[in-house]
């Protein structure tokens, strides 16, 4: 038989100041278990954690193994650890005359927020309720209780897990709640806390009669079928549709299982001086600092996620516009809530990270019922992270691993113009759950929201409340907006995780699904209407609206990406084509140009002029004529160098000489034909047998880079009088320079010192023009070809540095074209054929050997070789944590993943 952990231990026992696990073993008892040993059991905290028991993760592996069997001796561990419950709380499993109740509740390594199951008041029979009855000494209560359990066990164990299928909106929960809505409609009650324990009564003997009747067996009425029922039943959730489709989006292996925590009932539902709530020691949405949260009065579980009724402020801090008429629980039970502020501090403290906390009030006592690094979204991640270390709370190190790098990417997202806000009206106004801007068109079901956003639309899903059936859709969605719930509702939590832009709680909205319309006040959207979000107020506006940049002021992102400075090793540059670009990357912290690519004067605004002379030279049949276009050219590029030389201020500038085939360059449009035949002075024919014959087959591999420079000397020598003519007329002016001529498409060594031939003699012409002593300048190669990288020592001889081009680099490598790989690589990505797009992320695992071993050899020939990358890839966090361990000196990224650099260089440090 295979053995389960070397103790061959299945069960821990947590509760009374005393726990056999602690937060360290969240692998073997899940992140909910190991949390609540260590609330309980660690002699810092020892806080009200109801007692009860974890069964281990590996129990569930083993479960999978066997086909759904327990290992031997798993139910004695299991009475064993129950008795011990019991003996704690002086009452008995089963007992009719005074029952302990337990809930059942998975819990995996990572939090996967309700996407596995939980089952509450398990152990609730025709027996055990009147003793519940007796002892609590309210049959509305008890029944309150039953009516859940009812609902849950029906649903999570007798449905979902036994693998029952059913149509959308026709589950056994689904119908259940239809009899309580059936039930709040006679009586005329508007909330379930108006139902009155006879109407409890009676709604729970019909739950049972339409049990037995949808899913044709009675409800069990024995406490331990229901225990071990609830058991199997999170087992088989974590192999549940919704789990796995979470997993494969959080990247979870499936391999991991979850834990099973069995614990004693406490009641948030026992009456008026009962609730139960959710708290969050900082305010996840934005960072703020002070306790945060949400609670509902006699209520129970997930009432409070679960937007049913609108939960009230736990503080003034946590007051928004929709709550505040609410009453606090400050001031509801200024006792319990002192207690509890308290608590969430030392929790902070000794997790010494934000925490996400539930809480249950019975009757004036207070219980914790779990605590865990809350999640957060990028601004939020950021702020807390610099005050942190402001308050000393953690090192820089720790703040430097405590912001994924793709959060910073949220706060650079766009914000709505605010000229076009101030003009606009909003629709509604909901809760700010997700902050940015985001804009796209409305679908209202999470299939819509896959597949429009498949076909390249951008959708926002629009949902009365979101659950976890939804994930796929408000993944592929722009933004999620509901109408109901709260800021820690599950569209909030879940958006909040993916720092997606988010709306909950927006009232104003009356959704019809049947018709696929909202209905705000006067105006009436259908499916397909555009509307616009500003995430960060919470407001809606119809239409599409204009998005500006937000990056500009927010000096918690300066401070954040001055602590990663503090640590970071590599140097970022970017890809900059303009000052204007350049000047963004700045501000960012880009130190620096790692490619600048000359052919970008051709494109786009004002290059009409150097575009057509650009078009003359390449038409030129003779050296002759070429020198004469050339000569027209120089000027515009010497001056558009030189404006980007002087915007850097002496930080670096890698210059790409020309790379593109000529091909692409030439115009379509007879009036621009017309006009160059006039200008060269030849005939329409002419011009077009000139145009004839630069056409190749296969123009990315052909006629390009380098080897325009070999077989047209004087257009590498144009380019590199511009460049050095350039930094000599910046020197004189007293200015720093730090030109780098970079030469692309090489492979094999001869072309470079070809090159270099010709940068040298224009170097001296240059200097003496000048007079000057000295021209500082580097000269250096991409290594973009892999028989470049094959000999890369005899090209380093040369070249004084390599800047890996990797987007070719892949391309040759894979023999992907990258422009036409889309017709197979979604199959790839499929298939699992590939892990990753190898142009997004590096190919580390073969394209990765061709870096390894250009590098290697490069500085063997020339010790000090600079070396840095400038492909798609340099802003990549995964890439960049390889460069870092290749040894390079810096990434060079476009400009707005500059701040991603800064962030994922530094952290690829501290990963060793
Ligand atoms: P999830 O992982 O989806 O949050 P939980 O296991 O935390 O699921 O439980 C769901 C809800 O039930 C939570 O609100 C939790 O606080 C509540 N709950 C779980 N166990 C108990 C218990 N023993 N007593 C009272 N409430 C409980
Ligand atoms: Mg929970
Ligand atoms: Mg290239």
């Amino acid at each position: 038989m295979m053995k389960r952990s070397a103790s061959g231990k299945d069960v821990y026992y947590f509760g009374g100041g005393k726990a056999d696990g602690n937060s360290s073993m969240k692998n073997l008892l899940g992140g909910k278990g190991a949390n609540l040993a260590e609330m309980a059991g660690h002699s810092a905290l020892k806080l009200p954690v109801p007692p009860g028991f974890t069964i281990t993760t590996e129990v569930c592996t083993y479960y999978y193994r066997h086909g759904g069997k327990y290992a031997l001796g798993l139910k004695q561990q299991v009475d064993a650890a129950m008795k011990k419950v019991e003996k704690a709380m002086g009452k008995k499993f089963g007992d009719p005359k005074d029952p302990l109740l337990v809930s059942v509740r998975s819990g995996a390594r990572q939090s996967m927020p309700g996407m596995m199951e939980t089952v509450l008041n398990v152990g609730l029979t025709m027996k055990t309720m009147e003793g519940l009855i007796k002892q609590s000494g309210s049959e509305r209560f008890a029944y309150d209780a039953y009516r859940r359990l009812i609902t849950m066990y029906s649903d999570v164990v007798m449905e979902k897990a036994a693998d029952i299928e059913t149509e959308e909106g026709k589950g056994i929960r689904q119908q259940l709640e239809k009899l309580l809505a059936q039930k709040k409609k006679e009586k005329g009650a508007k909330l379930d806390t108006d139902l009155d324990a006879k109407d409890l009564k009676d709604l729970c003997e019909r739950y049972k009669k339409k049990v037995k009747q949808v899913l044709g067996k009675s409800f069990p009425d024995d406490a331990t079928e229901q225990l071990w029922g609830g058991i199997g039943a999170v087992f088989s959730s974590w192999n549940g549709k919704r789990a796995v489709s979470y997993r494969r989006i959080e990247n979870i292996p499936g391999e991991w299982g979850t834990a099973v925590n069995v614990q004693t009932m406490v009641f948030g539902n026992m009456g008026d001086q009962s609730a139960t709530g959710v708290g969050f020691t900082r305010n996840p949405g934005n960072g703020a600092g002070g306790f945060y949260g949400e609670y509902l009065i006699n209520a129970q579980g997930e009432d409070v996620v679960a937007g049913t009724r609108t939960p009230a402020p736990i503080n003034k801090n946590s007051q928004s516009s929709h709550n505040k008429h609410e009453v606090m629980l400050s001031n509801f039970q200024p006792k319990v809530y002192k207690q509890l502020a308290t608590i969430q501090k030392r929790l902070e403290k000794h997790y010494r990270d934000m925490q996400d906390l539930e809480f249950t009030i019975e009757n004036g006592r207070l219980f914790i019922l779990q605590t865990r690094n809350g999640k957060r979204n990028g601004p939020a991640a950021v702020k807390m992270a610099v005050d942190m270390v402001k308050e000393k709370l953690i090192t820089k190190k720790e703040a430097v691993m405590r912001v994924k790098p793709e959060q910073l990417d949220e706060l650079l997202h766009p914000i709505i113009d605010p000229a076009a806000e101030k003009s606009n009206r909003p629709l509604a106004k909901g809760l700010p759950a997700g902050p940015g801007a985001a804009k796209g068109v409305i679908v209202f079901d999470s299939n819509r929201s896959v597949e429009w956003a498949k076909n390249g639309k951008t959708v926002i899903l629009v949902r009365e409340e979101t659950n976890p059936e939804d994930v796929e859709g408000m993944r592929a969605a722009q933004a999620i907006l509901t109408a109901r719930g709260g800021m820690t509702s599950h569209a909030a939590l879940v958006a909040r995780g993916w720092g997606k832009c988010c709306i909950v709680g927006c009232s104003d909205m009356e959704i019809n699904y049947a018709k696929k319309t909202v209905e705000i006040g006067e105006v009436v959207l259908k499916e397909g209407d555009w509307v616009t979000l500003n995430g960060t107020k919470g407001l809606v506006y119809k239409g599409s609206m204009p998005m500006i940049d937000a990056t500009k002021e927010n000096k918690e992102l300066y401070s954040y990406l001055k602590i990663c400075d503090s640590v970071r090793k590599m140097k970022i540059r970017t890809n900059a084509d303009t000052p204007e670009d350049a000047r963004k990357a700045r501000e960012f912290g880009a130190e620096g140009i790692g490619l600048f690519r000359t052919e970008h004067m051709f494109y786009g605004k004002k290059s009409e002029k150097p575009l057509f002379k650009l078009r003359k030279m390449i038409l030129s049949d003779s050296a002759e004529e070429r020198e004469v276009a050339l000569k027209e050219l120089f000027p515009y590029v010497k001056s558009d160098i030189k404006g980007t030389l002087e915007a850097m201020e002496g930080l670096p500038v890698t210059i790409r000489l020309l790379d593109p085939p000529l091909h692409e360059f030439v115009p379509h449009q007879e009036e621009q034909l017309k006009e160059l035949a006039k200008s060269l002075n030849i005939d329409m024919s002419d011009l077009e047998k000139r145009i004839a014959a630069l056409k190749e087959s296969n123009p990315m591999m052909g006629h390009r880079g380098v080897r325009l420079g070999v077989t047209y000397p004087e257009v590498t020598e144009m380019q590199v009088r511009a460049i050095l003519e350039a930094t000599a007329e910046l020197l004189k002016e007293k200015k720093k320079v730090s030109p780098e001529i970079m030469i692309p498409v090489v492979g094999i060594d001869r072309e470079i010192m070809d090159q270099n031939g010709i940068i040298d003699r224009v170097k001296k012409e240059v200097m003496k023009k000048h007079n000057l002593k000295k021209l500082p300048v580097m000269v250096g190669t991409m290594i973009e070809i892999p028989r470049a990288a094959l000999t890369a020592d005899k090209i380093a001889h040369v070249a004084e540095f390599f800047s890996f081009g990797t987007n070719d680099l892949t391309q040759m490598s894979f023999g992907f074209s990258r422009d036409d790989m889309g017709s197979f690589l979604v199959p790839y990505l499929e298939k699992g054929i590939l892990p990753v797009d190898p142009f997004q992320s590096l190919d580390i695992e073969g394209v990765g050997q061709l870096v390894e071993m250009a590098i290697r050899r490069g500085r063997k020939a020339r010790p000090g070789l600079k070396v840095g990358i400038c492909g798609e890839h340099g802003g990549d966090p995964a890439s960049i944590s390889f460069c870092y361990k290749m040894g390079m000196d810096y990434v060079s990224c476009s400009p707005f993943r500059v701040p991603i650099a800064r962030l994922a260089a530094a952290q690829a440090v501290l990963e060793g």
